[in-house]
């Protein structure tokens, strides 16, 4: 189980903006995933009954746990923002990835959701980590839990292959909080192409199956993601994307509840869509350190900092994107 570091104490930044502030100063600080590590700290947080309620998504059932420490005030801030943030995920994935997830917030000096990970065992489990004095605004500009539910989507896959994981829930993030309106497109775009290049091959990079820096987890990863989303749409007219190929993992019974190799969840996903765009992805990037032409990129989808240009040759692509 890796650890998060501690977010700053009171976050001055809009949450994409907080996210590069901390992406520079404490990479740790980014949300995980656990490989299979039994929760020990989680009798820490429960010095006490926690508060116990259930949240239903479409067919799936939060069980939302608050540690001792919430006011009632919070409380109700923290179920809002659980329900917004399961919501979003559900809107891009057509349903909440699991049947069943437990939340446990533990709450802690300061303000603003201060780090999640996420669980496998005994049970899935997403354990975040909250300011006692966390305002409205911040919960509406948090990233994190998003994220830590978007992790729910993916099998396990070997810990050498975590780009994958790290790279669909930073990618998806976004995309599920921008199309649900508590991110506007010019500020995913323009965040994207600042901090994607965090993502490009450094010197050394052995490829996205063996460099395990967090530039190439986490951004090599979205990378990965964002041209597999632009060549799907690309290829279909904009009818099918990324989200249908995941939503294809999904409906094959694939979740972070299951133990799956990477070529299954890309041949899965292709298949959705009747392409094989991800596994040939995989196999151009994974022993790869090719850099990847970001600023062609940007370029052919209309990306010009935060500027967005429609008379670009990919532009419906751009759009189709966060539409
Ligand atoms: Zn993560």
């Amino acid at each position: 189980m890796r650890s998060t570091g501690q977010a700053p104490t009171k976050p001055l930044l809009a949450a994409p903006d907080r996210r590069r502030l901390l992406a520079t100063l404490v990479p740790a600080a980014w949300p995980v995933i656990s490989w299979g590590a039994p929760l020990a700290a989680r009798a820490a947080d429960l010095r006490g009954e926690p508060a116990v309620e259930s949240i239903s998504v479409i067919r799936s059932r939060l069980e939302l746990q608050f540690a001792p420490g919430f006011s009632a005030s919070l409380q109700a801030a923290a179920r809002t923002w659980v329900r917004t943030s399961a919501d979003a995920v559900a809107r891009y994935f057509g349903r909440f990835p699991v049947p069943k997830v437990e939340l446990l917030l533990v709450p802690e000096d300061g303000s603003g959701v201060r780090g999640g990970v996420t669980y496998d065992n005994p049970s899935l489990l997403i354990r975040v980590r909250l300011g006692r004095e966390t305002t409205e605004a911040q919960f509406i500009d948090d990233w994190v839990l998003v994220h830590e539910m978007v992790h729910l989507v993916i099998p396990q896959i070997p810990r050498s292959q975590n780009w994958l994981h790290e790279g669909v829930a930073t990618y998806v993030e976004s995309v599920a909080r921008g199309r649900v309106g508590l991110v506007s497109p010019a500020t995913v775009w323009r965040v994207w192409a600042a901090d994607m290049p965090q993502g490009q091959p450094k010197a050394g990079d052995a490829g996205l199956d063996h460099t395990p820096t967090w530039g190439r987890t986490y951004w090599g990863g979205a990378m990965f993601c964002l041209m597999a989303d632009v060549e799907l749409l690309k290829r279909s007219s904009q009818r099918f994307g990324l989200q249908h190929a995941l939503q294809g993992v999904l409906a094959a019974g694939g979740n972070y509840g299951e133990s799956w190799s990477v070529d299954r969840i890309l041949s899965t996903a292709d298949a959705a869509v009747g392409q094989t765009i991800l596994t040939d992805l995989y196999r151009r990037m994974k022993d790869s350190s090719e850099p990847v032409d970001l600023v062609g990129l940007w370029r052919s989808l209309g990306v010009d900092g935060g500027t967005l240009n429609d008379d670009a040759p990919l532009a419906k692509v751009r759009r189709a994107i966060l539409s």
